[in-house]
């Protein structure tokens, strides 16, 4: 069932673009709120920094004749609102200078108490100097010059404005106006941008993923866009890739069986009517062919219930120390006695000694019987099988060897897909039940073993596996 989109939810276009918004406003809010509150304390410190220095330079100084100019040159240099005074050690004025008259009323500097009390301020400090505030005004007294045994011969007097002018907020609020207009503009245009590198390629996704839902697998995600997207495309068309295979397996699997079982279940039907409407016909012959497709009924279906199992998962395995030597012996010699009368030769090359392995028996021995069977089926005219057991340091290799017409190299990864057929156009499996080599892989790699297969056209195949040997002591 597909979910219906829910409208209600705002797209990730509207998304980025409120963030974006809502980011740009929290910025501007709080440049606001750092003019609102800061802009005068940093206007202040800026100030006094500048008046220590103004203060410092005039007093290095103020023994110059041109006291005046230099005094002017200062004060225009370090801005207009500023009041500079110099005045002899006992107040008596060298020069003034006033760069703007708002800045100090007439007769501000001609005020001895005020000085009296400055100088003595000063005067008690290590670095002979006194700043205060009065409302939006600072002043800054500093005493200088070197007079007998190094007392100061000079009073210096600065006063200055710590409220920025008008002008200067008046200049940040309109920039401050410029800056909003911009950062909404930046962020819509932002927001669209990235929005659409985003949700375009995600919707289209979207839309491809509905029609994937619908079981086309031939949809192609786009790789193309910022990373994530990349690597969600490149997930996707692997699991479109795989979800396509498994279809087909799926697909060829169905047929596949139902004509495997089609087949053994038309001749049971046919011959028992023909057996039923003519007496004559109950033959032993006729019998037997019921009772061999009914056995190949039975073994299909058991085969089937085997590599379901196998492949779920379901199926554990339940290895313990048993005879590897003993078994294929075992085997072999059953194997003998079926095909008594059929000339088959099945040789068993033991290792010189008795091999232990750690292996479920039952698993362990229907892997010998399918890779045996195999074998028999496929081959040469010789009718000749080797079953190989060799020591390979601290393994076992199990190689079950043919003469028959071998496999080429092309089909070699394949044949162990379930219902593989070297024969592309699927016979009824008149040999085998087209599972047999899926079983044994599926064993092999619950045990955890190495197996492989090398084959040559025309001269036969060698199927093996290998498992690690059980010493005396390791038990
Ligand atoms: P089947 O029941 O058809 O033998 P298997 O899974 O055992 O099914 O084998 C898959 C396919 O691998 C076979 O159909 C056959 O084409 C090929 N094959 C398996 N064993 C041999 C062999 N010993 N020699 C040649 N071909 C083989």
């Amino acid at each position: 069932m597909i979910k219906r989109n829910d409208n209600h939810r705002p797209s990730i276009r509207t998304r980025i673009f409120i963030s974006m918004l809502a980011l740009c406003l929290v910025l501007i809010v709080f440049i606001w709120a750092f003019e609102a509150l800061l802009l005068r304390s940093v206007y202040e410190i800026v100030k006094t920094s500048s008046s220590e220095r103004l203060a410092k330079e005039i007093s290095h100084n103020v023994e110059r004749d041109d006291l005046e100019g230099f005094l002017e040159g200062l004060g225009n240099e370090y801005r207009h609102d500023i009041a500079i005074a110099v005045f002899d050690i006992d107040g008596v004025p060298k020069d003034i200078f006033i760069s703007d008259p708002s800045i100090v009323s007439d007769g501000y500097f001609e005020n001895d108490a005020r000085l009296n009390e400055w100088r003595a301020l000063a005067m008690e400090s290590e670095d002979l100097t006194y700043k205060t505030k009065l409302d939006s005004e600072l002043i800054y007294v500093m005493l200088a010059g070197s007079g007998n045994e190094g007392a100061p011969t000079h009073l210096i007097v600065l006063n200055a404005s710590i409220d920025p002018p008008p002008i200067t907020k008046m200049a940040f609020n309109t920039l401050l106006i410029f800056m909003l207009i911009f950062a909404i503009l930046i962020s819509v245009l932002m927001s669209f941008v990235i929005a659409r590198n985003i949700s375009a390629p995600i919707s289209s996704m979207g839309k491809k993923a509905k029609s994937l839902s619908l079981y086309d697998y031939d949809v192609k995600f786009d790789e193309k866009g910022p990373r994530e997207i990349e690597e969600l495309a490149s997930a996707l068309n692997t699991a479109v890739s795989e979800l396509k295979k498994l279809d087909t397996t799926q697909k060829e699997l169905i047929a596949n069986i139902s004509h495997d079982l089609r087949t053994p279940l038309t001749l049971i039907s046919g011959y028992s009517e023909v057996m039923r409407d003519f007496p004559e016909e109950n033959t032993p012959e006729n019998m037997q062919v019921i009772i061999d497709e009914t056995a190949r009924l039975n073994s299909l279906v058991n085969d089937l219930l085997t590599v379901s199992k196998l492949q779920s998962g379901a199926h554990t395995i339940e290895p313990k120390t048993i005879s590897l030597t003993k078994a294929i012996s075992d085997t072999v010699k059953r194997y003998e006695k079926l095909l008594e009368h059929k000339e088959y030769n099945i040789v068993f090359e033991k290792a010189g000694e008795e091999i232990f392995v750690n292996a479920d028996e039952t698993r362990l021995l229907q892997v010998i019987y399918n890779l045996i069977n195999n074998a028999i089926n496929y081959t040469g005219d010789d009718k000749l099988i080797t079953v190989r057991e060799e020591l390979l340091d601290d393994v076992v290799r199990v190689s079950v060897i043919d003469t028959g017409e071998g496999i080429s190299e092309e089909d070699l990864p394949l044949i162990w897909d379930r219902y593989y057929k070297v024969d592309k156009v699927h016979k009824r499996a008149v040999l085998g039940t087209g599972l047999g080599l899926s079983i044994v892989k599926s064993i092999l790699l619950l045990h955890g073993s190495r197996f492989g297969v090398s084959s040559e056209l025309g001269k036969g195949s060698t199927f093996w596996f290998e498992f690690k040997i059980q010493r005396k002591e390791d038990i």
